[in-house]
């Protein structure tokens, strides 16, 4: 039986309500008075449920097609403004004892390097990444309690979060390892996380159990229910994903927002953020050996509907996308990009020899945070390093209620002009510096609060002269 507010995965993320919500996408993806009246009510910028969205993405109609982009883009603007944060991966080990089939990490490959971070490399790859002028890492890892154990995970957080190098300084971790119990996502949550990120891969039972025939992963009720356990262990933003390509896009884009409305339903949060990875070539893995591969433009409409449909939430796009097709869905409703990201163990200190390839896949977009800041900016977007919510105990459901007001425009728009500032003072390149310095004066004005504008001003001078660190 559907329930979005059980706490067993098959009912919140039942097959037979994804069933029928597919029929009815199909019955209904021409009966345009009913695509008018979803649209209408998609304007109210309160979201949409997976059967409104799925009629949606089953519209073929191309003049329907373009008023969703449209309103994806405004939608977009109302709420996340140009603002653009910018974040980096780190892998921490890829030493993994699941059978993930898409995943170069599974324990059966022999081929690839296995490599786990030390402390002290840690330090290093830290360092090298605040050099570029990251604030804010995604902690990546393999599942292996023997050796990538809750300890050492948090062992690294408390490094990471140590290092001070020159005016560098990493102010936010989220975390995306495997799903654990309640008590360790207690103690994630006390070693000052931000976003705990787990993707779903995808949400049909039988094909995740094909995907993931042994190990811990294995287990689709322990996955799906993963959010839950976080939430009950404190951890109030949660970041979904599924991974395109290995299910049928429809099924998965259903499922997905089911997802986000049990979460919503059961714990009064909707997920902070939703990332959208689709299947690379890795190590030993070959993307078209999967038969559910989607185009960039079924790609774009996918990000474009997610920004209808949950308006508050984040949405992530990584660098297994290359620049043209980031390009496309930045506008569309992205609102958190990675730039200069390497996926492999330890390769922000060296590059490594190909017969001690780590990586978890190919990277398509291969430019310097550097480039990818002063392309942002060249299209009006501002680059954002901003790590203040989480920091300012704006998390959960404060978070998402700032947000519905409007009022956390006076936070994000002058937090992200000062750490843009930072970064324009401590890491750009002269020409990078010559346009973040001419976006900042034009974006003030944006900032609604005069007072707020005020203070802003004040701080971007006090950046000049050296201090770091200011925050709304
Ligand atoms: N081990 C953790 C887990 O199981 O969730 C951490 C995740 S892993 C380091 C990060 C994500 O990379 C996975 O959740 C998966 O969606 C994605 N991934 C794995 N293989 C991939 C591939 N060949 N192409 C693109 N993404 C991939």
């Amino acid at each position: 039986m559907y329930n979005p507010s059980s706490l067993k995965a098959e009912e919140f993320i039942n097959h037979e309500e994804i069933l029928e919500t597919l029929a009815y996408a199909d019955a209904n993806k021409d009966n345009m008075e009913l695509i008018d009246s979803i649209l209408e009510k998609a304007k109210e910028r309160k979201g949409l449920n997976h059967r409104e969205a799925s009629v949606l993405l089953a519209c073929d109609n191309k003049e329907k097609i373009e008023e969703m982009y449209a309103l994806a883009q405004q939608i977009k603007q109302d709420f996340y403004g140009n603002r653009i944060v910018m974040f980096a991966p780190l892998y921490l080990s890829n030493y993994c004892i699941n059978g993930c089939v898409y995943c170069p990490y599974h324990i059966s490959n022999k081929h690839i390097a296995r490599k786990k971070l030390t402390q002290e490399e840690i330090k290093r790859e830290v360092i090298a990444l605040q050099d570029m002028g990251h604030k804010r890492l995604a902690l990546e890892a393999g599942e292996d309690p023997k050796n990538n154990p809750i300890e050492y995970i948090l062992e690294s957080i408390k490094t990471i979060y140590s290092i001070k190098h020159k005016n560098g300084a990493i102010r936010r971790v989220n975390v995306n390892i495997a799903a654990t119990t309640v008590e360790e996502y207690r103690m994630l949550k006390e070693a000052g996380i931000g976003t705990y990120i787990l993707f779903q891969e995808t949400y049909h039972k039988e094909s995740y159990e094909k995907l993931h025939p042994y190990g811990p992963k294995s287990n689709y009720a322990y996955h799906t229910e993963a959010m839950d356990r976080a939430m009950e262990g404190g951890i109030d933003d949660v970041g979904l994903g599924v991974l395109f390509g290995l299910e049928m896009y429809r099924y998965e884009f259903a499922g997905l927002l089911m997802h986000a409305e049990h979460l919503e339903a059961a714990h009064g949060v909707g997920p902070h953020t939703i990332s959208v990875p689709r299947i690379k070539r890795a190590d030993d893995i070959d993307p078209t050996a999967f038969d559910n591969g989607i185009d960039d433009e079924t790609f774009a409409k996918i990000c474009a509907l997610i920004r209808i449909c949950v308006p508050y939430t984040g949405m992530i796009i990584s660098t297994r996308e290359s620049q043209a097709v980031r390009e496309k869905v930045l506008k569309l409703g992205v609102s958190q990009i990675s730039g200069a990201s390497r996926t492999s163990v330890g390769g922000y200190c060296e590059d490594e020899p190909e017969e001690e390839n780590s990586q978890q896949f190919d990277v398509s977009d291969n430019r310097t945070l550097d480039e990818v800041v002063k392309w942002l900016m060249e299209m009006g977007c501002i680059p954002s390093f901003c790590t203040a919510c989480y920091r300012e105990g704006r998390t959960g459901d404060r978070f998402m209620s700032l947000c519905k007001s409007g009022q956390i425009q006076n936070c994000c728009q002058p937090n992200a002009l000062m750490t843009l500032k930072e970064y324009l003072m401590d890491y750009a390149s002269e020409d990078t510096k010559r346009i973040g310095e001419a976006l900042i004066k034009a974006e003030l004005e944006n900032i609604p609060k005069d007072k707020v504008k005020e203070i802003c001003k004040e701080n971007l001078i006090k950046i000049e002269q050296g201090i770091r660190d200011f925050r709304f």
